[in-house]
């Protein structure tokens, strides 16, 4: 083995990309050049309201190379606590960058961004807060609230009792309430780009009733329906005051499409699968062992 070999040291590339991110409807874009400086999981129940998911997903940066492209008129910002700020689209509801000027951050939803981001997720934040049922089966580390360092309490619980006999569930600011009679007949986890960019997750989750199963008891008012213009079934529904991802009625399936995040109790169902794995996020990897299809599950 000669010197050169033995005294070779590997430096790692700088990951540096321009990276595009935009809302389900499209009217909000942004671009960020990378590196990022950290991407974590976030498992609390104002992240899980909000997105609609079972948890979500952020990569952080610095703003220097953040850029909105389009639609910041469209953007509404909700003050989830004394300190936080969560932003979406008016239009679809779809989660958007928060920025931070003080601390010169953007926080951006992983779901709503294209392509490979040259960062892995490093953490489980909030385990505490996990959604009913739901398992984490990667070998990430995993923090119950905030890492002790970080020195903050971090968001308070949004769950909220729910009546006994139903399943119930409610938006991320707590103005609408709903409740679902029976059980649910379908559950699956959606990896196709358009749940991706509207929940801003790794994938949507979303569970299926009759419609007829799906009564709203409170702030009804305050939904908002959007359909993605050229899709046969795709839209969203949400709080036009918090955002937050609420049951949406497909009449034209005669079922209820309800956001795993926006749920209070547990839907007492286990998922069919993982679709549209084909079109899934670079930087998630499945572990569960559920099955996957390449397109829509059976
Ligand atoms: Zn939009
Ligand atoms: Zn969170
Ligand atoms: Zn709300």
């Amino acid at each position: 083995m000669s010197q050169e070999t033995d005294t070779w040291v590997h430096v790692p590339e700088v990951f540096s990309a321009r990276i595009n991110g935009a809302c389900v409807c499209g009217a909000v874009r942004w671009s960020y050049d990378a590196p990022f400086s950290s991407m974590l999981h976030c498992h609390c129940s104002i992240c899980r309201k909000h997105h609609g998911t079972l948890f979500a997903t952020f990569v952080a940066g610095t703003l220097d190379t953040f850029h909105w492209r389009a639609g910041t008129e469209k953007i509404a910002t909700w003050q989830s606590s004394a300190q936080g700020r969560r932003s979406f689209c008016t239009v679809c509801g779809s989660k958007v960058p928060t920025v931070n000027l003080d601390a010169r951050q953007v926080f951006m939803p992983a779901g709503a961004l294209e392509g490979e981001l040259g960062i892995r997720p490093q953490m489980h934040l909030f385990t505490g807060s996990r959604a009913a049922g739901h398992t984490i089966h990667d070998g990430l580390p995993q923090h119950e609230a905030y890492p002790p360092e970080w020195n903050s309490p971090g968001p308070p619980t949004a769950a909220r009792p729910v009546r006994a006999g139903v399943t119930g569930g409610s938006c991320a600011c707590g103005r609408m309430r709903f409740e679902l009679e029976g059980l649910p007949f379908r559950m699956h986890h959606c990896h196709c780009g358009r749940c991706r960019h509207a929940r801003g997750g790794a994938h949507g989750t979303n569970v299926i009733y009759k419609i007829e199963a799906l009564r709203y008891t409170q702030g009804e008012s305050l939904l908002a329906d959007f359909d993605l213009p050229g899709a046969r079934f795709f839209g969203t529904s949400f709080c036009r005051e918090c955002g937050g991802a609420m049951p949406r009625r497909s009449t034209s399936r005669g079922a209820a499409v309800v956001p795993i995040g926006s749920l209070d109790s547990d839907p007492r169902i286990h998922p069919l699968g993982h679709q549209f794995v084909a079109s899934k996020a670079s930087w998630y990897d499945i572990t569960d062992g559920v099955p996957q299809y390449p397109e829509a599950a059976a």
